[in-house]
């Protein structure tokens, strides 16, 4: 029999399909009753298993239906932004393990899962390059208006004359939030663009010579360009407000690759249609995959679909991660990346 798992929410189609070959995989997210689903995993006296598994102990014509005991499935695999709700665990008292397809696990409640007992893992390091390169993708699509340009372009407006010029991009000031994996792959870039380079975290970073700023307004003051590589989550919640923006300025440019949550939506959306800053340039919303409407009519930034990590080669190797996780549960080896 196949080790069983819950797949609560769909991922990457070409992991899920070697997860199918794998385990036995439940379907959390298209049960028609997912806490009935949840119920039957938790509590797996199943009468419906009539016969004790070893062939050898069934004889035709006397073999009585006997309720067989299964472990109750202790595995969940999700993606970084369906997570895992508390009431999900709750209902799964068995659960050991979450592997989550994503870097991000501001969706599961890290602090419940610890008290629970229950182990996480990600998808650290195999995505950084790709999610710095699309950072970058919107840094350039945004100031040099690649997208305002192509519709120009395609819509014959070029007959009639050019289009407005542009700012710049290379040398100017860059402010990353969240000086992590991320952050430093961006600035890595950055460097390349002859750019000046600060960051905010938490804490001042011992081995990093880049200005640090414990203040993000002070930060956005100073920048031209400011992205968001810090985790989601009430931590980080609305880390650029209204008064960031305000220092940011007319001048400036917002880029988000992190999470929705990180910036105030609504500030943001009054500062790009009132132009008190630049532009924007955004991968991720607050309410995925809604995105404020008047966003669309509006030239200044561009919009992405939370695809910071999207591409095949990346996905690949993310799904490994949840494949070699998992393989080192079911084996009783220590977790490839875990995050508690
Ligand atoms: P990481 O290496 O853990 O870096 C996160 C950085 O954020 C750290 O330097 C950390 O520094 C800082 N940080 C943590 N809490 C903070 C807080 N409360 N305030 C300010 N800074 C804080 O993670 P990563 O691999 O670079 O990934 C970063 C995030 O990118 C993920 O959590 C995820 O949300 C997002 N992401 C998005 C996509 C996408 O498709 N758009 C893809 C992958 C990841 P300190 O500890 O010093 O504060």
């Amino acid at each position: 029999m196949k080790p069983e798992i819950v797949l609560v929410g769909p991922i990457y189609a070409a992991t899920m399909r070697q997860l199918e070959s794998a385990y036995t995989v439940h379907r959390l997210w298209q049960a028609s009753d997912p806490k009935a689903l949840l119920s039957t995993l938790a509590d797996r006296v199943d009468g419906s298993v009539a016969f004790p598994v070893t062939e050898g102990n069934v004889t035709a014509g006397n073999a009585t239906p006997t309720p067989v005991t299964l472990p109750p499935v202790a595995v969940a695999v999700t993606s970084g932004g369906r997570g895992m709700r508390s009431d999900e665990m709750q209902a799964l008292p068995g659960l050991k393990l979450i592997t989550c397809f994503g870097v991000g696990v501001d969706s599961i409640d890290l602090a419940v899962a610890q008290k629970r007992g229950i182990a996480v893992t990600n998808t650290p390091d195999v995505l950084t390059e790709c999610v710095a390169d699309t950072t970058w993708m919107l840094i350039l699509a945004t100031i040099r208006k690649a997208v305002f340009n192509d519709a120009f372009v395609r819509s014959g407006k070029w007959l009639q004359g050019s289009a407005p010029l542009t700012d710049k991009v290379w040398g100017e000031n860059m402010g990353i939030i969240g000086f992590g994996r991320i952050g430093k792959a961006i600035a890595r870039r950055a460097e390349g663009f002859g750019m000046r380079i600060a960051y905010h975290g938490r804490a001042q970073q011992k081995d990093v010579a880049y200005p640090y700023y414990a203040d993000v307004a002070a930060l956005a003051d100073w920048a031209k360009i400011l992205v968001v590589a810090c985790p989601g989550g009430k931590q980080t919640e609305n880390i650029v407000d209204a008064r960031v923006l305000e220092a940011l300025g007319k001048e400036g440019y917002v880029f988000n690759i992190s999470r929705g949550s990180t910036i105030d939506e609504q500030a943001l959306v009054k500062a790009l249609e009132s132009g008190s800053i630049a532009g924007a340039g955004l991968d991720v919303f607050a309410d995925e995959p809604r995105v404020p409407e008047t966003l669309f009519r509006l030239d200044n930034v561009v919009l992405q679909l939370h695809v910071g990590s999207g591409t095949h080669h990346t996905r690949n190797a993310m799904g490994q991660l949840v494949l070699d996780n998992l393989a080192a549960w079911f084996a009783g080896k220590p977790l490839v990346t875990p995050v508690i």
